[in-house]
């Protein structure tokens, strides 16, 4: 008790794409009947990443992805032969964690925060792992 491992599968549907798995680690968390403590959300990939922002207008995530994929072209004469460099710098500018605090067995998240799988050279089928620690009061 106080202390739970999950992995979460998300399977992405196109090669730049902000997936909302809220609910999935919520579910988590709630599960794991942790009344205060942190949420640790890893993506343990190259080319994906994981962020929170707005959930309540999906023009917020589609901004987002049309900012990234302006500043960072998929084609910009990189050297990496696997030819997806744009995804790897995206998913270090993203980054590969987020940390939430958890208050009364939830996820503290604002009224329009969710929490977004982000793919960056898909379609595929990913991992996200949510790892849930007790903090003692
Ligand atoms: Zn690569």
């Amino acid at each position: 008790m106080g202390r739970e491992d999950m992995i979460l599968t998300v399977k992405t549907t196109a090669q730049t794409e902000l997936v909302d798995i809220t609910a999935e680690v919520q579910k988590v968390v709630r599960t794991s009947d942790v009344g205060d403590g942190l949420c640790m959300v890893y993506v343990p990939h190259t080319t994906a990443a994981v962020t929170i922002n707005e959930s309540a207008d999906p023009s917020v995530k589609a901004d987002i992805l049309m900012v990234l994929n302006k500043i960072i072209p998929w084609d910009a004469g990189y050297r990496h032969l696997e030819g997806n460099s744009a995804a790897h710098v995206k998913s270090s500018l993203v980054g590969a964690s987020e940390l939430i605090a958890i208050e009364k067995g939830g996820l503290v998240l604002g009224t329009w925060q969710g929490i977004f799988f982000c793919e960056f050279d898909g379609p595929r089928t990913r991992k996200v792992h949510v790892k849930v620690l007790h903090l003692p009061s």
